[in-house]
């Protein structure tokens, strides 16, 4: 088991990687804070290199059945990590990991296209495009990428990008329903997650990327209302790992 911010593993199911801890989005609604991370430049970044040797180091279970999750605790997409994060993705599809990340920012298709060969079977490598509020991005999202432009990621056919509705505020999110409706279908967008508010509010659930129960799911009633507009038009899912296991099953038919 390994615990450092920059790595957490406690089995050979799934590694959550930062190559940085902080970010500067300034969320109103981000769980960051709460675990004492804060803007990032008060913290170090750590290159690519340094987490496989910490990997390595470590002894950290890792088979090519290992899910790896990049930018719990960061933005993994934004000039500060990027590079880094390119090389990490480029290392676990190599040894066939899949590999999924969550960004507020527009990934270029250009950025990515040099790891596009690398890619053994649609779904090895899932992009979320998490986003929030639509109407509220400025009061709400202040230091992070425009609407519009986050979601022009959706141009990438390549690999899975999927809308991350996560997470679900309630009496905020639910007013740009109809907003996501036209998005999906402008971008034909084929899978979205609908997930829920981390919390350090008890409830049945403690989120999967920490040692210790601090944060929790704190499910809104709202979710289940937009789970089931959007369910009348794409694939809607609970989790982001529903939808990895999504992808596992269809590249083993
Ligand atoms: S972009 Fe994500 S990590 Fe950064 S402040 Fe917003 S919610 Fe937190």
């Amino acid at each position: 088991m390994i615990d450092n911010g920059y790595l957490f593993s406690k089995d050979d199911k799934r590694i959550f990687i930062n190559t940085s801890l902080g970010c500067q989005g300034d969320c109103a609604y981000c769980y960051l804070p709460k675990l004492g991370y804060t803007k990032r430049n008060k913290y170090n970044r750590v290159s690519a290199e340094r987490i496989i040797k910490m990997i390595d180091e470590n002894d950290v279970l890792i088979n090519e059945n290992t899910l790896i999750t990049l930018g719990c605790f960061s933005e993994c997409w934004d000039d500060y990590n990027k590079l880094e994060t390119l090389k990490l993705i480029k290392y676990f599809l190599e040894k066939g990991n899949q590999v999924q990340l969550s960004t507020k920012k527009k990934i270029f298709i250009s950025e990515i296209e040099e790891i596009f060969p690398l890619i053994e079977y649609y779904g090895q490598l899932i992009i979320y495009v998490s986003v929030a509020t639509i109407s509220k991005h400025d009061s709400l999202e202040k230091n992070t990428e425009n609407i519009d432009k986050r979601l022009e990621t959706f141009y990438i056919s390549k690999v899975p990008v999927v809308l991350y509705i996560k997470p679900v505020i309630q009496n905020v999110t639910i007013k740009d329903l109809e907003l996501y409706k036209e998005y999906i279908k402008y971008y034909n967008i084929k899978d979205v997650v609908v997930g829920s508010l981390f919390k350090n509010n008890i409830s049945s659930e403690s989120v999967p990327f920490l040692k210790e129960n601090i944060l929790f799911y704190n499910p809104v009633s709202d979710e289940d209302v937009i789970f089931s507009e959007l369910s009348k038009i794409c694939n809607v899912y609970r989790r982001s790992t529903e939808v990895v296991n999504y992808y596992r099953r269809k590249k083993l038919l």
